[in-house]
């Protein structure tokens, strides 16, 4: 072990990162007994799955954003801004590449930083497969930034649309999303919502029914990764509020004016959202000879630790790690690395205490997808029987807010995540339901 303490360094404040990082600070850091250290490129951290409300406007992105310095000083480990993109394990080192402003400035050097562990929670970004124009036309949801462009872009179509004084161009007011995965249904809802609100806060020159929300999607249903009768129920909703679903339809080219499938369809749309797959991030690609695999996620042991280095952990999202009984690996989901934090964090505990490292386990506690006020539906994995339980409606959506309140007690304890809840409820009772700047 290097100097006097073990220096952990926990690469990636996200889902997985952020608990990590702030139960190791509270056990570890706190006491002295290590040093912890958080990397992240952005300066505050907001729970993945909210993006699409952000996206929406139904969520002011400021509202539920947590500053790494300040959950940092609070938790006991340190914060340092910046973007990994090296590695070198002879030396137990990695690098982070320099901070640039937006006026061009470089404002933090290139920096080297010592581990004794290290754990690699970078998360994902969309995969656009190289299909031509994805790039150059579409918007993505996979940071608050982006997610925020989304919603500029969103109203000022509507500001455009409302004062321009002639009828709407063909697929003015269209929004198409790719991908027909949790994401992009649970746009989809929220956007139809949003149509509803602009409208009723006086954008009135656009009808509801002009906004023309269209999810187009490979796979033979909506929610390919989920149980079928849940598909069926989500594709009914859907349908009923007017989305155009169209599944079986491949993209094979998107232009400033349109996305055109492989059947020889092409939909018009002003906005186009690619929702429709991940991969993680590229400098992982070939990071320090690592096993990686063809979406760039680091391939891991049931320990978590890499194929290659005990000493390194990957979880979340960039990770490739077997989903024992199955034939595919642990899926890129919230609970996934929720649990990969809690095992890595026992697992570091252990190998302090030179005991056996915990083997990682997946579990499913099912998935919930919501459409917004309309309705929230879910299958949930039952612990007595193998299968699925299909829930819909109230308690539904109370399930679904109960993963991102367990985020929060992760990283807030109960009693503070009682007064955010209520702070948050008091905000909104006298706030509009959506951002509208
Ligand atoms: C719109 C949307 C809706 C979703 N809905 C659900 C849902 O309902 N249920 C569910 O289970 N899952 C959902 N997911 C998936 C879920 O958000 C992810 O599985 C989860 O966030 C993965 O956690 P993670 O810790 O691996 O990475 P993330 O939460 O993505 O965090 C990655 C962190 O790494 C940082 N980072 C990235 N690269 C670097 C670098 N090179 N150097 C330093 N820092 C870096 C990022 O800034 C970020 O803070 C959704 C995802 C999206 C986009």
């Amino acid at each position: 072990m290097s100097n006097d303490i073990p220096k952990i360094v926990v690469v990636g404040g996200g889902a997985g990162g952020l608990e990590l990082v702030t139960k190791l600070g509270k056990k570890l850091g706190k006491k002295g007994k290590a040093q912890v250290t958080l990397v992240d490129s952005t300066h505050t951290h907001i729970w993945k799955p909210l993006l699409h409300e952000v996206a929406a406007g139904t969520l002011d992105s400021h509202e539920d954003e947590i500053e790494y310095l300040s959950q940092a000083n609070c938790s006991g480990f340190r914060f340092r801004l910046g973007r990994m993109d090296g590695l070198d394990r002879e030396n137990k080192q990695i690098s982070v590449a320099p901070t640039i402003n937006q006026e061009g400035l470089e404002i933090i050097p290139r920096r080297k930083f010592d581990y004794d562990y290290l754990i690699i929670s970078v998360g994902s970004i969309s995969h656009d497969f190289g299909i031509k124009g994805v790039r150059d036309h579409c918007l993505f949801l996979d940071t608050t930034k982006q997610a925020e462009t989304f919603q500029n872009k969103l109203l000022q179509a509507y500001l455009r649309a409302h004062t321009q004084g002639k009828p709407l161009d063909e697929g003015q007011l269209n929004i198409a999303i790719v991908g027909a995965g949790a994401t992009g249904i649970e746009l989809s809802a929220q956007l139809h919502e949003v149509s509803h609100l602009l409208t009723a806060y006086g954008l009135d020159e656009v009808k509801p029914q002009d906004v023309k929300i269209s999810i187009i999607e490979a796979a033979n249903r909506v929610l390919p990764g989920l149980p079928e009768n849940l598909s069926a129920a989500t594709e009914d909703e859907l349908r009923k509020l007017g989305v155009d679903v169209m599944t079986n339809e491949r993209v094979v080219e998107v232009t400033d004016a349109e996305i055109k499938t492989e059947s020889g369809k092409t939909i018009p749309a002003a906005i186009k959202v690619w929702a429709a797959g991940i991969k993680a991030p590229e400098f992982l690609k070939d990071i320090d000879g690592l096993e990686t695999n063809w979406m760039n996620q680091l391939v891991v042991r049931q320990t978590l630790q890499s194929t290659l280095d005990d000493n390194i952990y990957a979880i979340g999202d960039c990770c490739a790690c077997k989903w024992q009984g199955h034939d595919e690996n642990v899926p890129p989901r919230a609970q996934a690395a929720h649990q990969m934090a809690s095992l890595v964090y026992k697992s570091i505990i252990n190998r302090m205490n030179d005991k056996e490292v915990p083997e990682y386990e997946y579990h499913d506690y099912g998935s919930l997808v919501s459409l917004g006020r309309y309705s929230t539906v879910g299958n949930l994995m039952g612990n007595l029987s193998r299968g699925s339980m299909m829930i819909e409606g109230f308690m539904a959506r109370l399930m679904y807010l109960s993963l991102y309140k367990m985020h929060q007690v992760a990283l807030f304890g109960p009693f503070r995540v009682v007064m955010l809840s209520l702070s948050h409820l008091f905000r909104r009772s006298v706030h509009p339901k959506i951002k509208l700047h």
